[in-house]
């Protein structure tokens, strides 16, 4: 019989499992707050936990995330870890301390099927979903890693490194749906991480059926990548708008909001130079939100290998942004983080392999060229 990871497991997937075990659910919450509270990967450290179902454990399950292949920290601070998904794959997850809180960008695919022209992640195809264990195995991972750190800073004994989850890694979250759900739970559970659902931020491209489900099964912060005030821009931009246009979008939007724990939805809009950077474009722009309870994320466009679109200059960014401002939307431009070590948005790749060799099934050739 094969071990079941279980990192795979939210709350009631566990109980459920430990049912079968025939242990009763106070069991399970409490190997749960040894593997998400703790981090604990062995089953031998669970002290609490009677021997005889820490050996039982130990031979039905694991406790097994992605591996680490690579990680790198860049001069501001900023952290990236590349984990191996197999078959040559591999998916990046990046931390990002601020002043007031720190953040965990997290992935949910090994390439993204969406294809958006200016993304790195889109560039490179789609390989697979993410399974949940990969999916909170990097909160997992980087928490219990970075928790040490972030004690001595505080000088005090066990303070949370992360404070704040977003979906913008690599992948399409709401594509991956089943898998993310419960990695949702996990965060949002007090026997794991105790995240408020304020600080827990999907952002999806416009998955609109998905969109409804989220805010029915797990409500969290939302964002929407907009990149485009009007169709036609739009659907060259980010495929996925053909199927799902911009009105019936705003549409989602706006259900999304009457389940949402924060009263606007987060709009990004990547700011490629001579695009959509346009001041009629802010002017459509506001228009086209003008319905949703929103704040604006301006993201200047991170050029990546291979991409041939640029970024504006800041003055063009600051005038853009200055006609949103003033139309009275709450715009923001985000700050490049760890561009030096390609962990900004949307150059996460994480290849370590190119796709033909992957096809043909090198997969010992796992060393990456750092
Ligand atoms: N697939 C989801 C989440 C991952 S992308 C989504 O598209 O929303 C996270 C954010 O990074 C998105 O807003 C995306 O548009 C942005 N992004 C992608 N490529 C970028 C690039 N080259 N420069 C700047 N931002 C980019
Ligand atoms: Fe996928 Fe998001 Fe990149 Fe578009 S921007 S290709 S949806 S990861």
């Amino acid at each position: 019989m094969a071990a079941v990871n279980l990192l795979n497991l939210d709350r009631e997937a566990l109980t459920a499992w430990f049912e079968t075990l025939g242990e009763k659910p106070f069991r399970a919450r409490q190997v749960m707050r040894w593997i998400h509270r703790r981090g604990a990967a062995d089953f031998g450290a669970m002290s609490d936990v009677a021997r005889s179902l820490r050996e039982k454990l130990a031979q039905q399950a694991t406790i097994a995330a992605a591996p680490v292949l690579r990680s790198g920290t860049s001069s501001d601070g900023t952290r990236k870890w590349l984990l191996g998904v197999g078959a040559g794959d591999a998916v990046e997850t990046v931390y990002i301390p601020e002043d007031d809180r720190a953040t965990l960008c997290i992935s949910t695919q090994a390439g993204c099927a969406v294809n958006c022209r200016f993304c790195a992640t889109g560039m490179q195809g789609f390989s697979r979903n993410l399974s949940t264990a990969e999916i909170i195995g990097q909160l997992w991972m980087a928490e219990h890693e970075l928790r040490p750190a972030a004690a001595g800073a505080a000088g005090e004994a066990a303070t949370r490194a992360i404070s704040n989850v977003v979906f913008m890694g690599m992948g399409e979250p709401l594509q991956n749906y089943d898998a993310v759900l419960p990695a949702l739970r996990l965060m949002l559970d007090d026997d794991a991480y105790g995240l408020s659902r304020r600080r827990v931020t999907v952002s999806t491209s416009g998955m609109v059926p998905m969109m409804d489900k989220l805010a029915r099964d797990c409500p969290v912060a939302l964002a929407v990548s907009l990149h485009a005030p009007t169709d036609a821009l739009r659907s060259e931009l980010v495929p996925l708008n053909k199927k799902y246009p911009l009105g019936e979008l705003m549409g989602a939007c706006r259900r999304y909001l009457q389940h949402s724990p924060r009263d606007f939805i987060t709009f990004e809009y990547v700011l490629i130079a001579g695009v959509n950077d346009a001041d009629r474009q802010a002017r459509e722009l506001l228009q086209r939100v003008a319905d949703v309870s929103c704040k604006i994320n301006l993201i200047p466009f991170n050029p990546f290998p291979g991409s041939k679109l640029r970024r504006p200059d800041a003055q063009r960014v600051r005038d853009f942004a200055a006609i949103l401002t003033e139309g009275g939307v709450v715009t923001t431009v985000r700050r490049t983080r760890g561009d030096d070590i390609d962990a900004a948005c949307g150059q996460l790749a994480g290849r370590v392999l190119d796709r033909t060799t992957a096809r043909l099934g090198a997969r010992h050739a796992l060393a990456v060229p750092s």
